[in-house]
């Protein structure tokens, strides 16, 4: 017989509405959804008297074993994982560095199901990453969506950054075949001028680094991407880790005018944290650098009421690197520090602590940010990001009454500190189910390395009309 769990009387957050009610689990999926199911012989009962349950969190945005050729971010399929788990996400769609120049676009694919198979303790994904663009490249985006990847990312900015007519052929191969495009936005020319500029003058104080990577590149460049995409046939295009008002305002402009398939995701840090941060003492700066940066308190308040609508998820970007052995490297110079910090455990109970219970989302919109909307958006839905009959077991019992403080300490992934360290949060994850299994159960781990799966992901479902 198949183990079967009864979680008992919480407040299931479902898809058009909460109810107080009971969930059953039988092996891996939702058997049924209720009230008063009775319990059956050899089950387990949860008691979610007074707990909230919701889908298993899904972060699109990860980076683990992410290799910049210097170093290595420090968390693998194993350790990041553990860490998502603790903090209440069952799945992750990452995305991969570059390969070596020249290689085929399954290169990173084949190398990263290697990184995760054994090691990954939650269910995962990935993203296909374009460095260069010919007919091959091409092709085998399509090919390779046939194979659960569906979604691939361009960056205007860094080594593979594309060109304008590369970035177009992209777009529409994507529109063609149901696929989506998820762009890293920067301008590189100025950036670029900017950071040798500021190296040349000495300005090498990790408080530079904002000013070398301005607001207004960003959302430059996601303007450019938007238009590009509309020239398509609407092209699906995911604008990723957006970080300013002035970029929301692009994507407001674009929607307004009728732009179909267009989708945005923030992460905590630029709706928690501002650019203050890198005013600090020492070098506690790099510890926040990142790219695109942490902004204004002006932007971090747009982008909380963008998340009423013209934000679609809320991901993490979570890309650890060692404060003293890695992100030291750029104590004499900002830009010699590998970009990035951690935030995979962190995401959902900052997210449910400092929107739903302090009011600024509901809970509803909370679980759209965090499961459901990833889940659509890269193809999983409704195999995951919903408590519904037939839909994988994975299932987080959030206890609002219980506060904890986030300390490097008492988190998990393989890094030596937290970008929220002190913060104090209302709610946590305290059962953390993964396709039946109990990953987390009251403070104790026992998910085992490898158990976690690959999901192959769908292609998009397009309108056939575009606003182009
Ligand atoms: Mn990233």
């Amino acid at each position: 017989m198949q183990a079967a769990i009864l979680i008992k009387g919480g407040l299931v957050v479902g898809e058009d509405k909460e109810v107080q009610g009971d969930v059953r689990i039988i092996g891996e999926r939702i058997a049924a959804v209720g009230k008063d199911l009775p319990p059956e012989k050899g089950e387990e009962i949860i008691d979610a008297q007074g707990k909230i349950l919701i889908p298993g969190g899904i972060d699109g945005h990860t980076h683990l074993n992410l290799d910049l050729g210097f170093t290595r971010a420090s968390d693998d399929f194993y350790t990041g994982t553990v860490a998502a788990a603790w903090g209440g996400t069952t799945t992750i769609v990452d995305h991969p560095g570059f390969g070596p120049a020249g290689c085929p676009l399954d290169h990173q694919i084949t190398a990263y199901h290697a990184l995760a198979a054994g090691k990954a303790v939650i269910d995962y994904g990935f993203h296909g990453v374009i460095q260069q663009v010919d007919e091959q490249t091409l092709d085998r985006m399509g090919s390779l969506a046939d194979e659960g990847i569906p979604s691939y990312k361009v960056y205007l900015t860094y080594d593979y950054k594309l060109s304008d007519g590369d970035v177009y052929r992209v777009l529409k191969q994507a529109r063609k075949q149901g696929l989506l495009i998820a762009v890293h936005p920067e301008n590189d020319g100025i950036v670029g001028y900017l950071r040798a500029q500021f190296v040349r003058e000495g300005k090498t104080a990790p408080r530079y680094h904002p000013l070398s990577r301005p607001a207004v590149c960003e959302a430059e460049a996601i303007n450019r991407m938007l238009l590009w995409a509309n020239l398509a046939g609407d092209a699906p295009l995911y604008i990723v880790h957006l970080s300013n008002e002035r970029g929301l305002a692009c994507i407001r402009d674009a929607r307004k005018r009728g732009q179909q398939h267009l989708y945005a995701e923030t992460c905590p840090q630029y709706l928690l944290l501002d650019d203050r941060v890198y005013e600090q003492p020492g070098d506690e700066g790099l510890k926040y650098l990142m790219c695109p940066p942490l902004r204004k308190p002006e932007d971090m308040e747009s982008l909380w009421e963008g998340l009423a609508g013209d934000i679609d998820t809320v991901a993490t970007d979570h890309c650890p690197f060692f404060f003293a052995t890695q992100k030291l490297r750029g104590k004499d110079d900002f830009t010699q520090c590998p970009s990035g910090a951690p935030g995979i455990e962190e995401r959902i109970p900052l997210l449910f602590s400092e929107g739903v219970m302090k009011k600024r989302i509901s809970l509803r919109r909370f679980v759209d940010l965090c499961s459901t909307n990833p889940a659509k958006l890269f193809g999983m839905y409704p195999r995951k990001g919903v408590i519904r009959e037939g839909s994988d077991a994975d299932i987080v019992i959030i206890d609002p009454s219980v506060k904890k403080v986030l300390t490097q300490k008492a988190l998990h992934a393989q890094v030596d500190y937290s970008a929220y360290e002190g913060w104090e949060v209302q709610g946590y994850p305290e059962w953390v189910i993964s396709r039946g299994e109990v990953l987390v159960r009251e403070g104790v781990f026992s998910g085992s390395p490898g158990r976690g799966k690959f999901i192959p992901r769908k292609r998009m479902a397009l309108n056939n009309t575009s606003s182009g």
